[in-house]
């Protein structure tokens, strides 16, 4: 059986206790590999690796490093088949999705933050003749990055190359669930030019490997993708060492659809929202608000659309793949469970979904539209992410505001509508760090990306990623 290493100081190596937990495919929910099970010693070697790596990373500047990861990137593209068949077995999202989301954004994130790198500009202030101050940033040292297991990958390197870029070295601890890519992504590093202690991955469990790393004194910055509850361990663990930290959370995030919306536009995007990789984005639209004119001709033709979804193998052509893991796929039951419990109505799906042969331990979710919940009920409130939608009317807009901020999040909305004003009005209320107008997911590196409230603090994206991996510095010089 294959194991995973961890990738520390340019070796691979196995945990230091020699303890490995299992690795299972959500498509057989079979055992198919087992990752290091390391602990804070491992974390300790990885970041004394990163430590003395980071004076010679740091003064290769710039261009040094911009060379180096751009190889790296194009290393990354010519295993672009291998990264896809990884991801999709081990995460279970179809291959199309792992081929057209997830990897092209590896070597994309390389190249964009070694790019961007080039490009970030420091400011100086003047003072009226007497003096000037001109305000560097630098780089700050070991890095920790922590990532979740929706995207696995994509997600891990979006922390990775900035860190890099802005000249820190790194410690990554990828998700338990899916580290398969991560496990990957050394091998090829380790070919690479980039210098050994520069980047280093160490797999195991949050609460051992990753708390580990926050809780590390030699760590000075943490980037985290995932749940909020963790963010909210990691906030206290980070907070006592005042340590920087970004921290991209959950969300529930709405689709707001108006009358004067296009119609086949508003249904095509928002089922994309509600379903895309088993729903489990966090900037996924889970609730959806449709304005009473239009309520039952959209409810009808979104469920229409929805049954016509394809769930099954991965390989294949189809719309939904395997939901990550038992656990999170018995989660979800359970919330569809409450949701009739709730008095929720299930328009389609709501089943776990079992096929013949190799699929049949396979955790296969129908995707599931729900109507007549209040929109303070639990269902509405916390995040399932997974394949599981409601809907419900709205009469206007001060109605429609009033239930999309009920949430504790704050990560993205949706506003379908043909009136611009109507757009702006909305964009200003809705307590979200990204909204889309008539249009969903529309990704751009450069743009500031997290969430209000419990999805998070900090924007990651573009000059933001780096302002958050530098330290800045005044220097005044009196003239
Ligand atoms: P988790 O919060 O469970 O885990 C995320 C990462 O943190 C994993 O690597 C996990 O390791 C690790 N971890 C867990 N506990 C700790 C701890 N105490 N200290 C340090 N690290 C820890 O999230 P999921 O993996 O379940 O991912 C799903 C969540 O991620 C959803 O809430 C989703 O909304 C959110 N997300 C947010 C995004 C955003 O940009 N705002 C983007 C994508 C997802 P392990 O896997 O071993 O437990």
């Amino acid at each position: 059986m294959k194991k995973i290493q961890n990738y520390i100081n340019g070796q691979f190596l196995s945990a230091l206790s020699k303890n490995y937990k299992n690795n299972s495919s959500p498509i057989t929910g079979k055992i198919y590999s087992k990752f290091p099970d390391s602990d804070h010693e491992d974390i300790d070697k990885a970041v004394m690796a990163a430590k003395k790596a980071f004076p010679k990373w740091k003064s290769l500047g710039k261009k040094g490093r911009y060379n180096l990861l751009m190889s790296l990137a194009d290393m990354l593209d010519e295993n672009f088949d291998k990264f896809v068949e990884a991801e999709s077995y081990d995460n279970g999202k179809p291959e199309w999705i792992a081929r057209s989301v997830d990897i092209p954004r590896v070597s994309e994130n390389f190249r964009f933050f070694a790019t961007a790198s080039l490009h970030f500009s420091s400011e100086c202030h003047e003072m009226d003749g007497k003096a000037f101050n001109y305000t560097i940033r630098e780089p700050i040292g070991v890095a920790g990055c922590i990532s979740p297991w929706n995207l696995p990958i994509y997600l891990l390197t979006w922390k990775i190359a900035p860190a890099l870029a802005a000249g820190n070295t790194v410690v990554a601890k990828p998700s338990e669930i899916t580290p398969m890519t991560a496990y990957l992504f050394s091998k090829i590093v380790h070919k690479s030019n980039i210098p050994k202690g520069v980047i280093n991955i160490v797999h195991g469990l949050g609460e051992k490997a990753g708390e580990a790393l926050t809780k590390h004194p030699d760590v000075p910055v943490i980037s985290f993708t995932g749940g909020s509850n963790t963010g909210k361990k990691i906030n206290i663990n980070c907070a006592s060492l005042f340590k920087k930290l970004s921290l991209e959370l959950g969300g529930k995030n709405p689709s707001i659809i108006f009358n004067d919306a296009n119609f086949n536009e508003a249904l095509n995007i928002s089922l994309k929202s509600a379903f895309s990789n088993q729903g489990q984005i966090c900037l996924c639209g889970s609730r959806i608000f449709v304005q009473s004119k239009i309520y039952n001709k959209f409810k009808t033709a979104f469920v229409e659309k929805t049954k016509k979804l394809t769930v099954g193998n991965p390989k294949n052509k189809v719309d939904l793949g395997a939901i990550v893991s038992k656990a999170h796929m018995n989660k979800i039951i359970n919330y569809i469970q409450l949701a009739q419990d709730e008095g929720g109505t299930i328009l389609t799906g709501g089943n776990r979904i079992r096929f013949e042969g190799d699929l049949r331990e396979g955790y296969f979710i129908e995707p599931t539209v729900i109507e007549n919940l209040d929109y303070k009920c639990i269902v509405n409130q916390e995040e399932i992410f997974g394949p599981v939608v409601t809907i419900m009317p709205f009469e206007n807009e001060d109605d429609v505001i009033k239930m999309a901020n009920a949430t504790k999040y704050g990560l993205s909305a949706s506003i379908f509508t043909s009136n611009v004003s109507k757009a702006h009005r909305m964009s200003s209320k809705i307590n979200s760090g990204i909204i889309w107008i008539n249009s969903w997911m529309m990704r751009d590196l450069r743009i500031p990306f997290g969430g209000m409230k419990d999805s998070g603090i900090g924007r990651e994206g573009g000059f933001n990623s780096l302002r958050f991996f530098t330290e800045t510095k005044n220097i005044c010089v009196k003239i």
